[in-house]
């Protein structure tokens, strides 16, 4: 019988008990999950881990083969002197598609113009205004193809759009353009009409989307942001915004977060703020996830999703 430590929000616990027990329950293997404080930490197989749990040191846990991430970002464990065991991130097919949705609705916004709709319901027949383009005749970049960033391009491909996606590593995906490496941003930047940005919170990443990269792109494009909120230097997007290099930008993460009420983001009038919702893992898939790499660390299997933590995700 193993133990297997449950380290998220206590709250937490009633949507994962059920799944989480019946899904390491069906990988056959015998586990007792334990709550913190209800077994002594060298006794723990596995950390079911939340940057939002109560454990955070990660010492005592000698016994430990692995902490499992139920976050798909890792940037806040990453970095932890004391985690010495494998560290998992969380890619979860509930996550995915609530990401894809997110992204969707708002790149559909921003394509179909529906803002200006809803602020012209004032008697005036606006027909010779136009109709939007299609899909097709619309650039929208994607900042990362990993597993989040991927699913969404193939959306977003699927409903027509032009999609070019960015990455560390050069992919091939049918029907997206992919780029890498310095030469490829400038060019996805040149292109990107709507920009995703999906890539996560790293050295690398930092302040990716700054004065000068901002710079590059077509006057008025529209940006959505639900990677991390340190991907974007704030000021240099609020300056881009006010002369109308940037048109508008849907921001979902942020440096702080709670967003201070005092932010600028929230009453800037091109700027529409979501709290952090874009996506969330979804306790009966994530715990799948989980139960698969447990499964996977008892018969002595490579983890998924393993972080390379030179790497930082
Ligand atoms: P993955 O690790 O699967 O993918 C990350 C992608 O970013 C990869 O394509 C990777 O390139 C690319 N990348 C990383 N560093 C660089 C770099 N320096 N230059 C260019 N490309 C880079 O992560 P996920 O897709 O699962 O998640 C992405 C992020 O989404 C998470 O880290 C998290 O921050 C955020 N997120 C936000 C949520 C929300 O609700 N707002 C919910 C869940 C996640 P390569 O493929 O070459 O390695």
């Amino acid at each position: 019988m193993i133990r297997v430590l449950f380290a998220d929000k206590p709250e937490n616990w009633g949507r994962y008990e059920t799944p989480l027990t019946e899904a390491i329950a069906a990988t056959g293997v015998e586990a007792q999950i334990v709550q913190p404080g209800e077994s002594d930490p060298a006794q723990i197989d596995y950390v079911v881990y939340s940057p939002q749990g109560p454990v955070q040191d990660f010492t005592a846990y000698t016994g430990a083969k692995a902490v499992l991430n139920l976050w798909a970002g890792v940037e806040r464990v990453v970095g932890n002197d004391t985690l010495t065991q494998p560290l998992c991130r969380m890619v979860d097919a509930g996550l995915e598609r609530g990401m894809v949705e997110y992204v969707t609705g708002h790149v559909l916004r921003y394509h179909l113009g529906i803002d200006a709709t809803l602020a012209q319901q004032d008697g005036v027949w606006r027909h010779d205004d136009g109709v939007p383009p299609l899909a097709r005749d619309r650039s929208v970049v994607m900042l990362g193809l990993g597993a989040l960033g991927k699913a969404c391009a193939e959306a977003l491909a699927g409903l027509g759009f032009a999609v070019t996606g960015w990455s560390r590593t050069r992919k091939d995906i049918p029907g997206i353009t992919c780029l890498s490496g310095d030469d490829g941003l400038a060019e996805a930047l040149s292109r990107a009409e709507i920009l995703v940005s999906i890539l996560p919170d790293t050295p690398e990443t930092t302040n990716l989307l700054n004065a000068d990269t901002l710079a590059q792109m077509p006057k008025g494009a529209r940006l959505v942001n639900p990677g991390r909120g340190t991907l974007i230097d704030d000021d240099a997007l609020l300056a881009a915004l006010d002369r109308g290099q940037i048109g508008h930008a849907t921001l979902d993460v942020f440096r702080v977060e709670p967003l201070p009420p005092e932010h600028p983001y929230w009453a800037h009038p091109q700027v529409t703020v979501t709290p952090h919702i874009a996506a969330e893992s979804r306790a009966e898939t994530a715990s799948e996830v989980i139960a698969e790499n447990i499964r996977r660390g008892e018969a002595g299997e490579p983890f998924l999703y393993l972080v390379d933590r030179s790497r930082g995700y």
